[in-house]
């Protein structure tokens, strides 16, 4: 309490530290962004080392906010989910391990391309590193728009907190219970399944021609009214027992989880 005190008096005090707030946010309030982005901080130290990290490689508080809520919501699980590190990616490359996932893979790839004559289906072998789920993270057009929401949302709330509240126990329970609008459509840095090759996106080419990718945009024009979505899903299910899906929320007809150990035999 008294370290966290100490934070927020520290980042009033230094301008550098100082963050636009949107203008639909309070603007006469800049101390209230400050604040945030020193309490984030401060949840973060508490969270986990690994957050604690990654936190300032994540631009501007609305994101750092938006990534720490998940983390928060992962709770004990964080640890088991987090991606995994350039060694394990390393001890990967070749192992039963990938093995495995390469034939489940190729047995759907079979069963696919048997039903739909002429199309290929194709998969992303790369385990998706912590680096490239940062930048994806930063760049997102979905994570911007709920970031800058988010944002005003908190601004707002610890505007009404009492006099004897706690900020950083009055955001995190904030955070924890923050529903985002629009859901992001890719996961927090580091709780991607695919960074521990958890999870598999599909795609149908027809030679150099992507004809249905991992775009949002493309979901119901390509994947629904085009039917690519059931081909896919017919497919999985005829194929393989490992992997379920696909992912509902937020709806990505491509995502299929993998579970290393087929569900029949669990
Ligand atoms: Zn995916």
């Amino acid at each position: 309490m008294k370290r966290l005190l100490q934070l927020v008096t520290i980042a009033v005090c230094v301008p550098t530290l100082a963050l636009a707030v949107p203008a639909a946010a309070h603007a006469d309030e800049p101390v209230a962004a400050v604040t945030l982005e020193a309490l984030a901080a401060a949840i973060a130290a508490k969270t986990d080392a690994r957050v604690d990290e990654l936190l300032p490689r994540i631009d501007g508080v609305g994101r750092r906010l938006l990534a720490l809520r998940s983390y928060i919501r992962s709770g004990g699980h964080l640890s088991e989910r987090w991606s995994w590190t350039q060694e394990r990616i390393a001890a990967y490359e070749g192992s039963i391990e990938q093995q495995e996932l390469d034939a489940e893979v190729q047995r759907v790839r079979e069963a696919f391309e048997r039903s739909n004559p002429g199309y290929e289906l194709f998969v992303n072998p790369q385990v998706r590193s912590l680096d490239l789920q940062l930048a994806n993270w930063n760049h997102n057009e979905s994570v911007a728009a709920a970031s800058v929401r988010l944002l005003q949302d908190a601004v707002a709330h610890l505007g009404k907190a009492p006099r004897d509240a706690v900020p950083a126990d009055m955001l995190e329970a904030f955070l924890g219970s923050y529903v985002p609008e629009p859901v992001p459509t890719v996961a927090a840095p580091g709780l991607s399944p695919h960074g521990q090759m958890r999870a598999i996106d599909f795609q149908v080419h027809r030679g150099a021609e992507i004809v249905a990718g991992p775009d949002t945009q493309t979901i119901g024009s390509t994947w629904e009214q085009g039917g690519w979505a059931a081909r896919l899903d017919t497919a999985v299910r005829e194929a393989s027992r490992r992997f379920v899906g696909p992912l509902v929320s937020p709806r990505e007809p491509w995502h299929y989880t993998y579970t290393p150990v087929a569900v029949a035999d669990q």
